[in-house]
């Protein structure tokens, strides 16, 4: 900047009075600068203050006296780059912004340190200024309508960042603290400065304040640099906030000649932040690729294909071993590690089949488009490569697939790239339009198999079995089945499951080369050191401090949230601290990828991520699956992951490749299950996995899909052999006879019986968000976010709820629920929302009675109705309640599937006389139930809420006292039953869990649930225990029952339940 600017008369010897260590001055020597007829400050004691904040008290002052001055001056615009020129230019260092975020954090309502729009900018009441202003305006102005240094920046920044105090002359807050922004007026001298020493002292007092309240052990500066975080303002426009003046910054090593893994450990452990977090290490050698020779010797056409399109001169054991058990016609499930070269697996041997016969054709099947789509062109790039095959046709076929061109497919096609759904509702319902292509199939590849279990697993399970009668009817009976899966547990029984087939080939020896891998534990530290019941420090702002370590040393990392929610948070705080930090260049290589993203927005992230353009992604378990995102050299898992043990190895294994070392984290949540494997580490990797769940008897199921399969073909009870013993049953009750016995589809699913079925549950009705905040320009649009699912919707979407895209705020100004579209406004915020909901479930019809085994009570299953209401919403900063506000909302009501077991009447008085509150044994043992049921991930249950439960004053509802667990909307069927079904076995093994296990007051191994919507508040262990024992009809043990007083007030949420309408005719069935 050549330009010259004036001097701004400053009083400097106030501003540097406080110096660390020297005797506070009664009264100091004036500079000579300073002019005469100022009056000093009361003296003020600060040298018993924390040097810090001496030092802030300096730079305060120094803003005091700019601020003070750019009032005074009418036309300008207090943007921060012009005030943070001056501020500079007094102090003689730079000023950071996470300084100014202090004194915000301090005095929230006197400084205003905020993105506003340009358009706001505008001087009060003197329109013709701001076309003038630069011209006119001496110095600052330019920086106010151009930013820090060119004027480029123009079109795209909407937004203007302005620092300036938020009152008017007479000290009352301004009414003005919303987006708008206008110049205080200006003042005489005298008031001026008058208004610069309250401001002072205002400073002093809260320092003095926030020294008092701070308690022993607990660090003032800490927690005001904590705070702080929530006070860097974020730019709504995304673009450049302004960086550092000085421009000094390290540049970010290219991740090509990054530091090891073991030198930035080394360096990691160096940090002053460093506070033993590591609670243990485990490091894997890098290992050698194992290669090894064909039983018969590939092609010299495939072998120079594979090396011209892949490099690939030799093949891996495991590569090996599947090619060769594939060419003995047997099938072949692959279990090994991620980026361990499966996909030549299936590619190879279509080749082979290829030259063999050019007719042939194969299916690989994918669970998503994007990992379809990626491995269609890796198949035609080897094609490509390999003479006489160049010709071959290979297309994706799924639901984006354009109508006019799916008949030249099915005619064209040697191999198609698909997905189960079509092959459930497209191609199988058509099986004569495929005749040609099902006839020549030598190969069905299904890829990530270990994405095929509980619902979902159960309905593929029967497509597959569909997809072998209908293979075998056109006379095809000799197809070769391969798959790939991440490691799980029985991989080769799991393919027998899936598949219906008898015979698998297991490979599970992974000859692939790795990196040397780093697993550690980062616990995080002990708020005070010396108080462990104060709690740790927040697992999240640990993870986002080694992201942003690993970051700046050029590692590639990836951060894995639980949930989206989560994932927007800790994209904010990224944003948040690396815009303090002024790593502006690292921060624009960081984004979130998560469910809700547009189709568009995945794809692009997912491009940026593979070309290398990105530093850091933080994600949800949308990115668990194999979509190629390139090279990455550190996982960070926040909190142990939902879906388990498989679920952390899968994350874990998207670091590193081949050469490189790698480092994984996992960073626990304070929950019982992450602090498990703090204290057990050894689990991680040595624990074995669930068996993958895939129910091949439920009624349900099975019997959509047999209506299908009528469709496509008659049944007959040959067809037992497909779809196994209970088929005779289904059909003689469930489909239509004809009079040469073959079955057909009841003419209720008519004419498509796979439109009645959605194997991934049924699509949801969805809400858009859209973005309104240009609206009000000229040329601005409304852009749209997302779409949110309804069920989500709810909760994520009412008035005033702050909405997080990209770790960008929102607030939610406007619902419909008619027209299903939310409009939000960029507004940068530092509170975040939580809404306040309850579910009340109500069983509606029985349809279906059992015995309980060894008890006289029942269970019992049918219609159960749901009705959800949000009822007002927190804010919540810092994870404490600022503000609870109350909102009216339409309930979202539904029907579903449930079942439910009553707690019987003496009991339910038993716990009322005992002091123990009903609700918390309910709760409970619904827990305990769910706990040891397999499929509970979709089945729900009524969670308690402590904020109803524990109200004074009567509650509205009045719950019947029962255990009730429901299907949630938008799931199809089948789980509900099945937890019906064996509802004695479960009662017995939640009793029996409950009863053994040695914790006090409950844990995740008895009566708490990772996904309790109310954190296991409302719990009690011993209550689940005494209702468990009632329904089981086992005597209670009088020990059981505390002598605690009773407390009538809470005991009104839950009376005794009435008896449901059953539909007619319902036998009790056996336990
Ligand atoms: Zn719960
Ligand atoms: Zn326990």
């Amino acid at each position: 900047m050549g330009r010259k600017r004036k001097e701004v008369p400053v009083d400097e010897g106030e501003s540097g009075s406080v110096e660390k260590g020297e005797p506070k001055p009664v009264k100091k020597p004036r500079n000579a600068n300073s002019s005469k007829g100022k009056t000093t400050l009361p003296p003020v004691d600060t040298t018993s203050w924390p040097q810090h904040f001496q030092y802030l008290y300096k730079v305060f002052k120094a803003l005091n006296t700019v601020l003070a001055f750019c009032s005074s001056r009418k036309n300008f615009a207090i943007t921060f780059p012009v005030v943070r020129l001056s501020v500079e230019q007094l102090l003689k260092e730079p000023l950071e912004l996470a300084r100014v975020a202090e004194l915000k954090a301090l005095l929230p309502d006197t400084v205003k340190f905020a993105y506003i729009p340009r358009e706001e900018l505008r001087i009060h009441g003197d329109s013709q200024e701001t076309s003038s202003r630069r011209e006119r305006s001496p110095d600052f102005a330019a920086f106010a309508t151009s930013g820090a240094s060119s004027s480029k920046l123009d079109d795209q920044a909407e937004h203007v960042l302005v620092l300036d105090f938020m009152e008017n002359s007479r000290g009352k807050k301004s009414t003005n603290q919303g987006f708008g922004y206008t110049l205080p007026p200006a003042l005489t001298p005298a008031a001026m400065k008058r208004l610069v020493e309250r401001r002072n002292s205002r400073f002093v007092d809260a320092i003095n304040e926030l020294l008092e309240a701070t308690r022993q052990g607990e660090d003032p500066v800490a927690l005001l640099q904590a705070a702080a975080r929530d006070h860097i303002p974020i730019n709504p426009s995304g673009s450049p906030a302004p960086t550092s003046s000085k421009g000094k910054q390290r540049e970010v090593p290219s991740p090509e000649d990054r530091p090891t893994i073991d030198a930035v450990m080394q360096e990691l452990l160096q940090e002053t932040w460093y506070q033993d977090q590591l609670t243990s290490r485990r490091i894997f050698d890098a290992r050698q690729g194992r290669t090894a020779s064909l039983e018969v010797p590939l092609s010299d056409e495939i072998q120079q294909a594979l090396s011209a399109s892949r490099k690939i001169m030799s093949l891996y054991i495991h590569q090996v071993a599947a090619i060769d058990a594939l060419a003995q016609g047997k099938s072949v499930i692959v279990s090994t590690s991620t980026a361990s070269g499966k996909s030549v697996i299936y590619q190879v041997p279509v080749l082979k089949a290829l030259q063999e016969d050019h007719q042939s054709t194969a299916m690989f099947i994918y669970p998503t488009k994007a990992l379809a789509q990626d491995q269609r062109i890796a198949l035609e790039q080897l094609l490509y490569s390999c003479p006489g095959l160049e010709h071959i046709k290979v297309y994706n076929y799924d639901g984006d697939t354009a109508q006019e061109l799916r008949a030249g497919i099915r005619e064209n096609a040697s191999v198609i790239f698909t997905n189960f759904d079509m092959l459930h509702t497209s191609i199988l319902p058509h099986e004569d339009l495929w005749r040609r292509f099902l006839k020549n199939l030598k190969i069905v590849a299904v890829d990530e198999l270990h994405y095929y279990s509980n619902i979902f697993g159960s309905h593929v399970a029967q497509v597959m079995r569909r997809f072998r009668r209908v293979c075998a009817a056109v006379g095809n009976r000799r197809i070769c089945f391969v798959s790939c899966s991440a490691t799980i547990s029985k991989p080769g029984q799991h393919m027998k499951h899936i598949f219906g087939i008898e015979d698998v080939y297991e490979v599970t020896e992974d000859g692939a080369p790795s990196g040397r891998k780093d697993f550690l534990v980062w616990n995080p530290p002990l708020k005070d050191p010396m108080d462990a019941s104060l709690g740790r420090m927040s697992s999240m702002s640990e993870a986002t401090r080694l992201m942003r370590y690993l970051m700046t040393r050029g590692v590639r990392v990836i951060l894995f949230c639980k949930i989206r929610k989560v994932c927007e948070l800790a994209m904010r705080t990224l944003r948040a601290e690396l815009t303090a930090e002024g790593r502006l260049d690292i921060l624009d290589r960081v984004m979130a990828y998560r469910g809700g993203y547009s189709q568009q927005d995945r794809r692009r992230i997912e491009k940026e991520a593979f070309t290398g353009n990105l530093l850091g992604i933080v994600a949800t378990n949308a990115l668990e699956l194999g979509v190629d995102i390139g090279v990455l050299d550190a996982v960070i898992m926040l909190g142990f992951p939902m879906g388990g043990i498989a679920s952390f190895r899968q994350q874990a294994g998207r670091a590193g490749r081949r050469a490189r070392d790698a480092l994984a984290v996992f960073i626990p949540d304070p929950f019982p299950i992450d602090q498990h494997y703090v204290n057990n580490p050894d689990d991680l990797f040595d624990q074995a996995t669930n068996d993958l769940m895939v129910d091949l008897e439920s009624k349900v199921i099975l019997e959509a899909h047999l209506q299908c399969a009528a469709h496509e073909m008659p049944l007959t009870m040959e067809d037992e052999k497909y779809f196994g013993p209970l088929t005779k049953g289904i059909c003689e009750t469930r489909l239509v006879k004809d009079k040469d016995g073959w079955y057909h589809a009841h003419p209720k699913y008519l004419p498509f019986p796979a439109k009645h079925i959605a194997l991934r549950g049924a699509d949801e009705e969805k809400y858009s968000v859209v973005d309104i905040s240009k609206l009000d320009r000229a040329g601005g649009t409304a852009q749209i976010l997302e779409e949110v699912e309804l069920s989500r919707a709810l909760f994520e979407i009412y008035e005033g709820a702050v909405f997080i895209h990209q770790g960008i705020t929102f607030l939610v100004k406007e619902v419909s629920h008619d027209s299903k579209t939310a409009k939000v406004i960029r507004t940068d915020v530092n509170w975040i929302t939580q809404p306040r909901d309850f579910t009340n479930i109500d069983a509606a019809q029985t349809y279906r009675i059992r015995a309980l085994r060894e008890s006289p009570h029942h269970a019992y299953y049918g219609r159960v109705e749901l009705k959800t209401v949000v009822y007002g919403y927190f804010k919540l900063r810092n994870r404490a309640i600022i503000d609870a506000i109350d909102l009216e909302t339409p309930p979202w009501e539904r029907d579903s599937t449930g079942m439910w077991i009553d707690v019987p009447k003496q009991t339910l008085g038993l716990l009322k006389h005992s002091g123990i509150n009903p609700a918390e044994a309910i709760h409970a043992a619904e827990h305990a139930f769910l706990n040891r049921f397999a499929l509970r991930e979709d089945l729900k249950t009524e969670c308690k809420v402590a904020e109803k439960e524990y109200k004074v004053g009567p509650s509205q509802r009045k719950r019947p006292a029962r255990l009730i667990f429901y299907e949630p909307s938008g799931k199809t069927g089948g789980t509900a039953v099945r937890a019906f079904d064996h509802a004695s076995d479960l009662l017995h093994d939640a009793l029996d869990a409950v009863e053994a296990c040695p914790c006090e007051e409950g844990c995740t191994a008895c009566i708490d649930s990772p996904t309790c919507k109310s954190d296991n508040l409302v719990t009690s262990k011993v209550g689940a225990l005494i209702v468990l024992k009632a329904m089981l009809g086992r005597p209670i043990d009088i020990d059981l029952i505390p002598e605690y007083p009773l407390d009538a007030q809470t005991f009104e949420t839950v009376v005794e339940a009435p008896v449901v309408r059953a539909v007619e005719g319902v036998q009790i069935e056996a336990a």
